[in-house]
């Protein structure tokens, strides 16, 4: 591999002068090190990426897609993560699995993240302590040889470990019904993290009662919540929430339904209940781009979900009027932080056998999240 970048102290030091860099120069170089890494890179872009970054991206997907086409790749001997830190955590588990390991002789395939700033203000709302103590307060009130702990996949792998120790599992957000019937069939009880409008939305259309569904607060003693709520409950939310889809309200589909009489509103399920209340389709990213794409021309929808995504859908379907459901923007601000810049840097390090931003999930956590993970994977 050449040498495209300067040697330095750090990687920090050299990555200001990539900030002096206009996007022409930036993209040229991310295209020249495209080319001369070949097939052996993988650039996944996540649908709510920005388009510079999106232009240079081999795959384009949800978290969970994204990453399971990337540990298909036979050739593949380094991805790029254009999206958040627990996605590069969810590809590096399924890259580095010992199996596909052992196919590779034992070589990694890193997972390099462009900004380890870009984090996921939902998958933090829930830390491993947090859940750990939560699980053993719990244990003071409720069976929990009768609860299975589900961690949506915007979590972190430490999470997703304590699902696979504790018989629990995974979900995304167009499996999580099917998921919680496979927990059903466990056990009496779920305790849903890190998102509850997920978790409420999904339960309450499989018939669970709201008062079946009490919300955990992490700071509060027993969460919060009387022993007897507990005791009661079918579906324990965890007090978290996606910080893009929250912002959507209810009087913002009264607006649109107002001017654009016959308007189609297509939500996603991590907004809160009172909007999915009102929406005409609620459904995972997947589902919203098919109906769009399945629509007939000229259909007119209002989209409740990540503005890039849905500035991306106005553009690609023109035959639809399409429009932003909120007045306000509502953008993944951590995941707008992998820019041109960052993506240019991370490559030019690779071509130089230099990679830096690699996440690395350890091997404990990786082998637990896998248990989840593949029993999900098995649900249908
Ligand atoms: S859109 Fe919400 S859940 Fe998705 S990465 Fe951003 S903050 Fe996290």
């Amino acid at each position: 591999m050449s040498m495209l970048v300067p040697k330095s102290a750090s990687p920090a030091d050299d990555f200001a002068a990539y900030r002096e860099l206009e996007n022409d120069e930036l993209a040229a170089r991310i295209s020249a090190a495209r080319q001369t890494l070949g097939r052996r890179l993988l650039i996944l872009g996540h649908h709510y990426q920005q388009d510079e970054v999106i232009a240079h991206s081999d795959l384009r997907g949800d978290s969970l897609q994204l990453s399971q086409r990337a540990a298909e790749s036979r050739d593949c001997e380094a991805i790029v993560f254009c999206g958040v830190h627990f996605m590069a955590e969810t590809a590096d588990i399924l890259a580095n699995r010992p199996q596909r390991l052992s196919q590779r002789g034992g070589l990694r395939v890193p997972v390099v993240l462009p900004d380890m700033a870009a984090g996921c203000s939902m998958a933090d709302m829930a830390e491993i302590e947090q859940v750990e103590s939560c699980w053993e307060e719990l244990g003071e009130v409720i069976d929990t040889g009768d609860l299975t702990p589900v961690t949506y996949i915007n979590s972190a792998a430490s999470l997703k470990a304590f699902c696979g120790r504790h018989g629990g599992i995974v979900c995304t957000s167009s499996n999580a019904e099917a998921v919680l019937r496979w927990a059903f069939e466990r056990t009496g009880r779920v305790l849903f993290f890190p998102d509850q409008h997920l978790g409420r939305n999904t339960a309450r259309r499989m018939g669970v009662a709201l008062d079946a569904m009490p919300v955990w607060n992490p700071y509060e003693d027993l969460g919060g919540q009387p022993e007897a709520v507990l005791e009661q409950s079918r579906v324990i939310l965890w007090q978290g929430h996606c910080s893009v889809h929250q912002m959507f309200r209810p009087e913002h589909i009264d607006r649109l339904r107002a001017q654009h009489p016959g308007i189609k509103i297509l939500v996603h399920p991590e907004c809160m209940m009172e909007v999915v209340d009102e929406a005409d389709l609620v459904d995972s990213t997947g589902y919203i781009l098919r109906q769009i794409e399945a629509a007939p021309p000229g259909t007119e929808w209002a989209v409740g979900t990540e503005l890039h995504l849905v500035n991306r859908l106005k553009e690609e379907h023109p035959e639809q009027a399409i429009h932003f459901l909120s007045p306000v923007v509502c953008m993944c601000a951590t995941m707008y932080r992998i820019d041109l810049a960052h993506l240019c840097w991370s490559l030019e390090h690779l071509v130089a056998g230099e990679p830096v931003n690699v996440i690395q999930v350890d091997e404990e956590t990786a082998r637990w999240s896998l248990v989840a993970l593949e029993r999900m994977l098995e649900v249908k």
